[in-house]
């Protein structure tokens, strides 16, 4: 069949396998000129399928690392086309294959404790241990392995309503929205679903299991951002998350202590991802963001922000590079004081007359249909083009 994108919302619909496909090679080829690069020898990337995630499996594919990825994602199912995270997998376990490189993924819901003692199993059959750990989960929901609760994250602001122009970016349509302050039970369970509970209890896990190898390093990402986004992000319900998960690297360090490892929280840049472009104001905010980077010259998406990770602030000659709260600072440049003098300068002149010359939205529309496998250069969109694909490792694929 024919394959085309199919947006509802903030989301698309549709996932073009060869697309897909494509977009995880182009990531490979950004970074695969470097020659000689170190880093570690087995990885477990928790939210392995897009984003942050897929980038930190491709980075570690670069380390010649062999790599299990956890992730949630559909296959195709008569004539709906799979997600695109499971065509990335897909394409990333057959690049991974092709030059001799184990790659294994489990599709399910990593907060279950059924998913973590698979995962075990599976490091335990196939890698012994992993030195290196990435929780790159972005979920709207929990379910609680010990209560069976289940808990929802809401993108609100805390404190005061927070008015704002936002951005459709795809309708390119400017508009203001009022985002009215979560409730203190909100906040809760957003903290529940994208705070560090769940990372500390795969940490407990995989420790307690023995599948972490000496000196084992793990990471979650999170994000800071700018003042200007401090209503919807840092002082929204996302941000008491984050602020917990940044707790948690110092209790997980603790915990690690006798194997010599260490826990930290990279604070990243914003990139158009799944997960980012549900947030109301980031997109309007990024927008701007890649426009004034670019011009700069340093534009960076997820693939640049983890090549720069590895090699400069985690694997490098300097070995961690972190700042004075142990953070590992990835939104350097998005922070420069430079960058966000002209970021703010644009956001105060935007108007519904002239936000269209102001910033990039056709980087943000670029990007985000490039996640779900279109926008690609060289595939041929009008084919016909088989939705069920494989991923090699689950052998699950309906035909019908
Ligand atoms: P994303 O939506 O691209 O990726 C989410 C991943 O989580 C996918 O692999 C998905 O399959 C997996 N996942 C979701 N629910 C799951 C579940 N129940 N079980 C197993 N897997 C599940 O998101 P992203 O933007 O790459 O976010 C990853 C992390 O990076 C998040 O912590 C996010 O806050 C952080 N971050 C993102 C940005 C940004 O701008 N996108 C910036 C800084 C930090």
């Amino acid at each position: 069949m024919m394959i085309e994108p199919k947006i509802r919302g903030f989301i698309c619909t549709t996932a073009h396998p060869e697309g897909c496909s494509a977009h995880v090679e182009s990531q490979i080829n950004a970074i695969s000129q470097q020659s000689n690069i170190q880093g570690c020898k087995s990885a477990l990337i928790i939210g392995s399928s897009t984003g942050y995630g897929l980038a930190s499996r491709i980075m570690a594919l670069e380390c010649n690392a062999a790599t299990i990825g956890v992730c949630f994602e559909k296959p195709a199912s008569g004539k709906r086309t799979a997600s695109a995270g499971w065509y990335n997998t897909a394409a990333f376990e057959k690049f991974s294959n092709d030059r001799g490189i184990y790659a294994g993924t489990i599709n399910g819901d990593a907060f279950s404790s059924e998913i973590k003692a698979q995962t075990i199993e599976l490091i335990k059959d196939k890698m012994g241990t992993v030195d290196c750990v990435i929780y790159s989960l972005a979920s709207p929901k929990r379910v609680d392995p010990l209560t069976g609760e289940t808990y929802s994250s809401s993108l609100k602001t805390t404190g005061d309503n927070f008015k704002s122009f936002t951005v459709d970016p795809i309708k390119e349509i400017l508009s203001t929205v009022e985002v009215t302050p979560a409730s203190e039970e909100e906040i809760a369970e957003t903290v529940k679903v994208m705070g560090g509970e769940d990372w500390k209890l795969w940490m407990d896990a995989l420790r307690e299991a023995g599948v972490l190898a000496p000196d084992a390093i793990s990471l979650a990402y999170s994000y800071v951002g700018p003042t200007l986004t401090y209503p919807i992000y840092r002082e929204g319900t996302i941000g008491y998350a984050k602020k917990d998960l940044e707790k948690t690297a110092k209790l997980i360090t603790q915990d690690l202590a006798e194997l010599g490892g260490k826990a930290y929280v990279s604070v990243n840049k914003a990139v158009v991802t799944q997960a980012s472009s549900a947030i109301p104001v980031v997109p309007l905010y990024m927008s701007i963001l890649f426009k004034v980077m670019k011009e700069k010259n340093l534009h960076e998406d997820c693939i640049e922000q983890i090549y720069r990770l590895f090699t400069e602030k985690l694997y490098g000659k300097d070995g961690v590079v972190t700042d004075e709260n142990d953070l590992i600072r990835l939104d350097d440049w998005e922070m420069r004081e430079d960058v966000q003098a002209e970021v703010t300068e644009i956001w105060n002149s935007i108007s519904e007359d002239n936000f269209q010359e102001l910033v990039d939205l056709q980087c943000y529309q670029d990007r985000f249909y490039q996640l779900f496998g279109f926008h690609l250069d060289g595939i041929d969109y009008t084919k016909e083009v088989d939705p069920h694909v494989a991923i090699p490792s689950i052998k699950l694929c309906e035909t019908t």
